[in-house]
């Protein structure tokens, strides 16, 4: 990959993660709901909702973090399994992917559950 491309991704990984440390202050400040025998259905809901919310934004930092910590240690853009390079094109949709296409399309015939929006 190109310098100025990875110069480029490593500044939208930075403001996704900024993005994502804001957003789980909300969430984190989201009140407590779900005590309480009043509490109605859609109370409880929006607390379930906001703790999916929560788990889905802490796998995000992570794996941001784990990116950067890449580009870091020149490693960022190799497949962790196969160790060659992951297409540039894939890296500029999913910053965050750490799987070549071929070993990405092989995880998911074995391991299905995995195939989720911010795993890929
Ligand atoms: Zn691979």
């Amino acid at each position: 990959m190109e310098q100025k491309d990875l110069a480029q991704l490593e500044k939208d990984i930075k403001t996704k993660l900024g993005q994502t440390e804001k957003l789980l202050d909300k969430v984190k400040k989201f009140p407590d709901y779900g005590i309480s025998e009043d509490d109605n259905i859609l109370e409880i809901e929006e607390y379930n909702e906001s703790l999916g919310l929560q788990k889905n934004l802490l796998r995000g930092r992570k794996e941001l973090k784990r990116a950067l910590k890449a580009i870091k240690r020149n490693r960022y853009g190799t497949c962790e399994s196969c160790k060659t390079s992951i297409n540039p094109e894939r890296l500029k949709i999913y910053p965050t992917a750490t799987l070549c296409v071929k070993c990405k399309s092989a995880q998911a015939k074995r391991k299905p559950w995995l195939q989720m929006p911010w795993r890929r």
